[in-house]
């Protein structure tokens, strides 16, 4: 069988009295009113330890959504075991039917569940309608029919054959089971990472952010619900430590999928360097890290458009995407014009809860991260070499909020130029409108990581100068429109350097990761 290309989830638009907003502001009311005692699942049974962690919103620290059971090693083993039990009839259940499932989740969630898991990710996670729609609804449906089709794709490539002989490629699945190890930051990836590997006949160990547990509830529900089978994904709430304790010792790890921060996973490669010798087969390891993503406008460029890219680019979701513009080179030809623009924009952004749907701005996602923020905003505010033309504003004691901020400094290597934030904090670097290349060598050279960045030009000698000098600056890089966005299917996502390894997320190079092909030769 082949899998035809799908096309892209709709985005729906939550218009006043439309059926998709009437569903959604209903179910956010029940989530409100019930506290959800979450426990794991692990072989498909709901695993409860007592050692309960209270959930609230990050806008709103007074409200209790919940408590989740905290795991400790013996649960990351028993999901070790249950899904290496799980694994044989999983691996050889013939690929059309495990594609059934996945594809039945993305109609269960593209249905029924939309509301649901939207609405956990807006509270959970502090995101506003839009944002949860194109991240928990949009793209995860996207990568579960998306990989589907690039499945039936991968098993299709064979290997040439003479007479008298058939020589084939047998697909197999990964001898052991995955470890998916996933962020808050996008429900679709929290998804993404543990589907895309099972999908292909693998048994996953699935250990999400403590700050998405209250969405990844809601995702194991729907992959229940669209029959995978018990055993084949299996979710524990642990702390890092402890699951890499036990998962990086174990014979049968068989590969990590990861998207989280560079310093966790240049930890977790070192651990598994040095366990290198315990297991059965040389690990799978595919990461996406972080970023500082830039965005560079050339004195031909469009000064709307590039405001646009900037306010959209940096302050979506409060900055909390890898992909999200945090140093920005703007010519001095135009430098005003575009500032200008961007404070008006600012000034119309509204901050505050996510029960008004279209707050742009809602909170930070912890403490943690709100302290890390403040932080670099007190000692921006300190340095005269620096002026902070927007925000700078922080307040905890409702939520944690922190104002979308515009620092202009002179010096292209000031601090918030090189470290990822992970906020809503943007830097501006003015240069002489003259010295584009010079400037390019910089954006270049400023920051390890490479993973999206933008130019702004009208100009196409411009645009190939930047294509060209900027070739491994970044996995994603766009041509007149902000870094963030990436659409399954259209911009397969993902960077090289400290950003990752770069096997794109929603792609046939994501899914060739997840199998061990064994080749077959049959002579007549
Ligand atoms: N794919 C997302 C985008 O293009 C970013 C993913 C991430 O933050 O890890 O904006």
């Amino acid at each position: 069988f082949n899998v035809p290309l799908p096309i892209n989830e709709p985005v729906k638009g939550y218009a006043p009295d439309s059926p998709e907003r009437i569903e959604l502001l209903k179910t956010l009311k029940e989530f409100k009113q019930q506290e959800r005692d979450i426990a794991m699942h692990i072989g498909g049974q709901e695993v409860r330890t007592g050692k309960l962690v209270r959930m609230s919103p990050p806008h709103d620290h007074k409200h209790t959504l919940g408590h989740f059971h905290r795991g400790d090693a013996s649960h990351v083993q028993q999901a070790i075991d249950a899904a290496l039990a799980a694994r044989t009839e999983w691996a050889e259940l013939p690929w059309e039917q495990r594609a059934a499932i996945f594809l039945k989740a993305a109609d269960l969630l593209a249905g029924p569940y939309r509301a649901r898991l939207n609405a956990a990710t807006m509270l959970g996670q502090s995101k506003n309608a839009f944002q949860a729609e194109i991240d928990a609804a949009c793209e995860f449906i996207d990568f579960l029919r998306f990989n589907v089709h690039y499945m039936s794709e991968l098993y299709k490539q064979q290997p040439a054959s003479m007479p008298g002989m058939w020589n084939r490629l047998e697909h197999r699945p990964l001898e052991g089971f995955i470890f998916a190890l996933t962020p808050f930051n996008f429900t679709a990836i929290a998804g993404n990472l543990p589907t895309s590997a099972a999908m292909l006949g693998n048994v996953t160990v699935w250990k999400p952010a403590d700050t998405q547990i209250y969405s990844a509830q809601v995702l194991m529900e729907l992959f229940k619900e669209a029959g995978v089978p018990d055993g084949v994904i299996n979710l524990v709430y642990v702390d890092g430590p402890t699951a890499g304790n036990v998962i990086f010792q174990h014979p049968d790890f068989a590969g990590i999928h990861f998207t989280g921060s560079t310093g966790v996973f240049q930890h977790i490669w070192k651990t598994i360097g040095e366990n290198i010798s315990k297991y059965k087969t040389y690990p799978r390891i595919v990461g996406e890290t972080g970023g500082k993503d830039f965005i560079v406008a050339h004195k031909s460029a469009h000064a709307k458009a590039v405001a646009v890219g900037i306010s959209r680019g940096a302050f979506e979701y409060q900055g909390q995407k890898c992909s999200a513009a945090s140093r920005v080179y703007l010519p001095s030809n135009l430098a005003d014009e575009i500032l200008g623009y961007v404070k008006e924009d600012l000034a119309s952004f509204k901050m505050g809860d996510v029960e008004d749907l279209f707050n742009f701005i809602n909170a930070v996602i912890d403490e943690k991260s709100f302290d890390k923020l403040a932080k670099y905003l007190d000692a921006a505010k300190a340095d005269s070499s620096v002026e902070i033309i927007a925000g700078g504003g922080y307040d905890k004691s409702k939520g944690y909020f922190i104002e979308p901020t515009v620092i202009v400094t002179k010096d292209p290597k000031y601090v918030t130029m090189c470290e990822e934030l992970f906020g809503p904090v943007v830097t501006v670097y003015v240069y002489e409108a003259d010295k584009f290349e010079e400037t390019l060598e910089v954006v270049d050279q400023t920051s390890p990581y490479a993973l999206t960045g933008a130019v702004f030009s009208q100009d196409r000698y411009a645009i190939d100068l930047a294509t060209r000098k900027l070739v491994q600056a970044a996995g994603n890089f766009y041509i007149n429109d902000k870094p963030t966005g990436a659409v399954v299917g259209q911009q397969p996502f993902g960077g090289a350097r400290a950003s990752g390894t770069n096997d794109k997320a929603g792609s046939i190079l994501n899914l060739l990761r997840w199998v061990s092909p064994r080749t077959i030769k049959e002579t007549f």
